[in-house]
């Protein structure tokens, strides 16, 4: 069937209008999968034109819709890089409840399970990415109870996303005491597994995340709670280390597993070590001082395959250098010998706690809007042989407007909207084209006064008949507004206009060197980008920017193209004691500038130029006194 092409206004959704394959702001197309709880289609949204992702609950028991709820109302308040964001939620007369996402390219880790065990590297990367996803549910009081890989999305590059938090443990969760637990539990579940409320701590989702590595790393459902695992490293010895990660995870007793699912990630990537190593390529003996850590920015695991990979090896061997005790040392001492009041052997005076090494990156994002204000009708005289025209006029925003360079400004211009000509008779003229003359009433001709002298020399004034100055004698005037044509010509014009506007953010650069980090930082990213696509808005910082994008969008104003451009600065953090207080110095870029406090600087010698300086000043002085 068709459907109405018109963009609905929030009023003009009446129920009754609706056509079958739309709700509310959306149009439904293609159905692309099904959920537990529900049918999932492909959709557009009518007003932005964007693509997403509708989830429409497809049982109706009072467990699934609660469930069903809870998982939109949790998500909406939630946010983190690695769970699934809901956009929009609601009732649709027709449809029922109903909660859209973003698009996303994913399947999910059940299906690729189906296929057989994972590469190590990629089991270890979904493992961290889920684990900081769970650590941040338990940062927000919510257990999510149901960890699994049917609950798992994984992107082509990567990324994994954590689901469905309809049965999660929170302040919100309605009471669950009465359904039948078996129903509810999966191969995946903690033996301890409840869903009464209180009940629910951490430590279940540590058991889960355990049985999706071992099933990961296997290929096979994970056995019974009673049973035990099956060692790995009986098929590769290489997994000794995860068969001891894994018995701690899924260790029977809540208090025997790991404190926290990041905890569990960190033992997983040190246990794959070896492997890690490998994968890198990076056969160098490694001298890890113990506290040194690289931190991921969350736009390198949320985007980490589209940035300059380049820039990324290069940060990440940069960092893995300046971790070995040797290399930062002799880095530090090659730094103090090239300036005089630099504190001497600097490398042997600052004795690492810990060495944290990231790259913080700043987004700048080149916008074009064009606004076209609504038609408005424009009336002017019938040229000869004009006509109305009998194709349909287009929508506004399907006119081609004149083609200049993209990303320049265009001040308002008026358009025509195609084919809205329209012929109407002249309204003051009843379409006769000609007008009674007002002079002279139509006559032709006006009275006016003479004098004339009379023989005996007195002026008398007699009145005589001249013809009407105005119309000639003629009687009618030319009807000026539509200069005689008796007809109209009416069409709809638009005035167009294009305001260009950059925004830009940073990742959060309090307290660290910004200037230093600014002057050092490299291109890794330019591209134009689809600001409504899912994946932007995963980063906090860059969702900001776009945010403030779409935000300047309005009723008559469309966002018509955006670029991107992403920075990257690497930086190394040393904490040292000096004196019993913990000091910070800052080693920015890949040429490694080294910026910290007084610490670096060397007060002896600073103390005997600044004697030596006023020494001279005092001679100076005497001399010219
Ligand atoms: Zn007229
Ligand atoms: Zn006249």
């Amino acid at each position: 069937m068709s459907t109405p092409r018109t963009r609905t206004r929030p009023d003009a959704a009446k129920a009754t209008k609706i056509a079958k394959d739309e709700i509310r702001n959306y149009k439904l197309q293609e159905r692309i999968g099904q959920e537990e709880l529900a049918t999932v289609y492909q959709a557009t949204h009518l007003t932005l034109d964007r693509p997403v992702q509708i989830h429409i609950l497809r049982r109706a028991d009072w467990i699934s819709a609660s469930r069903f709820q809870l998982s939109a109302r949790l998500s909406a308040r939630l946010s983190h890089p690695n769970l699934l964001p809901v956009i929009d939620a609601g009732h649709d007369d027709h449809f029922g409840a109903y909660l859209v996402t973003p698009m996303l390219h994913a399947r999910l880790l059940s299906e690729i399970l189906a296929d057989g065990p994972l590469d190590p590297m990629l089991a270890l990367r979904i493992t961290t990415q889920i684990a900081s996803a769970l650590d941040y549910l338990h940062s927000q009081a919510v257990v999510h109870r149901d960890v699994q890989p049917a609950n798992i999305l994984v992107t082509p590059q990567g990324v994994a996303y954590l689901t469905n938090l309809s049965l999660a443990a929170s302040p919100d969760t309605p009471d669950f005491s009465s359904i039948d637990e078996a129903d509810y539990l999966t191969p995946y579940s903690a033996p301890e597994q409840r869903f009464d409320q209180g009940e629910s701590a951490p430590s279940l989702d540590v058991y889960g995340l355990g049985a999706v590595i071992y099933h990961m790393f296997s290929g096979e459902l994970p056995p019974p709670p009673e049973i035990d695992v099956p060692a790995l490293a009986e098929r590769d010895p290489a997994l000794e280390g995860v068969d001891r990660v894994l018995q701690r995870m899924l260790a029977l007793q809540p208090a025997a597993r790991f404190t926290s699912p990041v905890a569990a990630a960190t033992m997983l990537r040190q246990a794959l070590r070896l492997q890690i190593d490998d994968a890198t390529d990076d056969m160098e003996e490694s001298q890890w001082t113990p506290s040194a850590e690289w931190l991921e920015n969350p736009l390198e695991t949320v985007l980490g395959e589209m940035l300059d990979p380049e820039f990324i090896s290069r940060s990440r061997k940069r960092a893995d250098d300046l971790h070995r005790a040797h290399v930062l040392r002799r880095l530090l001492n090659r730094w103090s010998r090239k300036g005089y009041f630099r504190r001497t052997a600097l490398g042997q005076m600052v004795q690492p706690e810990q060495i944290v090494s990231y790259n913080l990156y700043t987004y700048s994002l080149r916008t074009l809007y064009e606004t076209r204000t609504p038609p408005e009708p424009r009336q002017r005289p019938q040229q000869e042989h004009e006509r109305a025209s009998p194709l349909p006029v287009p929508p506004l925003w399907d006119v081609v407007v004149p083609d200049v360079p993209l990303f320049s400004e265009v001040k308002p211009q008026e358009l025509m909207l195609p084919n809205s000509t329209l012929i109407l008779a002249c309204a003051e003229c009843a379409g006769v084209g000609m007008l009674i003359c007002k002079t002279c009433n139509g006559k032709g001709t006006v009275e006016r006064m003479r004098k004339i002298r009379n023989a005996d020399q007195s002026v008398s004034e007699v009145p005589i008949t001249v013809p009407c100055p105005d119309c000639r004698g003629y009687g009618k005037l030319t009807c000026p507004h539509c200069m005689g044509s008796g007809h109209l010509v009416e069409e709809q014009v638009f005035t167009w206009s294009r305001q260009a506007r950059l925004w830009e953010n940073t990742d959060d650069m309090e307290g660290l060197p910004q200037s230093a980090i600014t002057r050092s930082t490299e291109a890794v990213y330019t591209a134009p980008i689809n600001v409504y696509e899912g994946h932007w808005h995963s980063v906090a910082p860059l969702a900001e920017l776009l945010r403030a994008a779409i935000e300047n969008v309005g009723d008559n104003t469309r966002l018509i193209a955006a670029e991107l451009s992403i920075h990257g600065t690497p930086l190394t953090e040393v904490d040292y004691q000096l004196n019993d207080t913990t000091h910070t110095l800052y080693i920015v870029g890949v040429d490694n500038q080294i910026l910290g406090d007084w610490t670096l600087l060397n007060l002896e010698r600073i103390a005997l130029a600044t004697i030596f300086l006023l020494l001279v000043l005092g001679i100076v002085l005497a001399l010219v006194l």
